[in-house]
């Protein structure tokens, strides 16, 4: 029965039976686990708010053998996030990050990426970053860590630079030019390409005060959020309750 312990967020709880809960947990070096947090919905438990969404914590926990879910034996918050959530559409973009955090990583396969993202794209919105910019970033990194951002800078068919115009493919794998396009329908916001360079190479930004217009990141977030959705073949939950 060894003792495990690590860095973790609470991505996911809900009650079970009388006193218990179900937790779902990112860890930084054992990636996404459940466990069960015994006695934590008696009154005064020892875990406190710890097992919030979003809590950034220091956990500790055991493994039973023939048992999918570990035992939490302590939770200890390191930092709540709880400002961030103080209105609802922040709360169920929260929710979104924590849906496509699940969905895209199989359950304990370590992702330090992901978990660096996290914690940046929290601290961030902590300190009054843009929830639109932010959440495009997010999205944006979650394609690219998994492997999913086609190239959109030239086109699948003839390999030209896009100047301008292109659409995607049927299967979100490319791009195609003006004269390349068999249909032109699934069309790319132009501004894409760069906004994913800018996205690669610089942290998610804790101002408020930023280049990108509110209609210029609406429309790049409908194409991310359409590839997501494609890969993931549902549309989130909570994407579903934002719109
Ligand atoms: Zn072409």
């Amino acid at each position: 029965m060894p003792i495990e312990r690590s860095e973790a967020f609470i991505l996911h709880s809900f009650n079970f039976s009388e006193q218990d809960k179900i937790v779902t947990f990112f860890t930084r070096d054992k990636g996404i686990i459940k466990g069960i947090a015994k006695g934590a919905r008696k009154f005064g438990n020892r875990f406190g708010s710890s097992l919030e969404p979003m809590s950034f914590v220091h956990i500790i926990y055991y493994e039973k053998e023939r048992r999918d879910l570990v035992i939490i034996s302590q939770c200890d918050l390191q930092e709540s996030f709880f400002d961030v959530q103080s209105n609802i559409k922040a709360t169920f973009t929260l929710g979104y990050f924590s849906e496509l955090i699940q969905e895209f990583l199989p359950l304990r396969s370590t992702e330090d990426l992901v978990f660096r993202l996290l914690l940046k794209t929290l601290q961030a919105l902590q300190k009054g970053g843009d929830l639109e910019l932010i959440s495009a970033y997010f999205e944006a990194w979650m394609l690219r860590i998994n492997g999913l951002a086609p190239d959109f800078s030239t086109c699948k068919k003839c390999g030209k630079r896009i100047q301008n115009s292109s659409w995607m493919s049927s299967r979100k794998d490319g791009v195609f030019c003006v004269s390349c396009a068999p249909q032109k329908k699934d069309s790319v916001p132009p501004d894409l390409p760069d906004f994913l360079d800018w996205v690669k190479k610089n942290p998610p930004p804790d101002t408020e005060i930023h280049q990108f217009s509110l209609e210029k990141l609406q429309t790049i977030r409908k194409t991310l959020q359409n590839l997501l959705i494609f890969h993931m073949e549902k549309e989130p939950k909570s994407l579903r309750y934002l719109k």
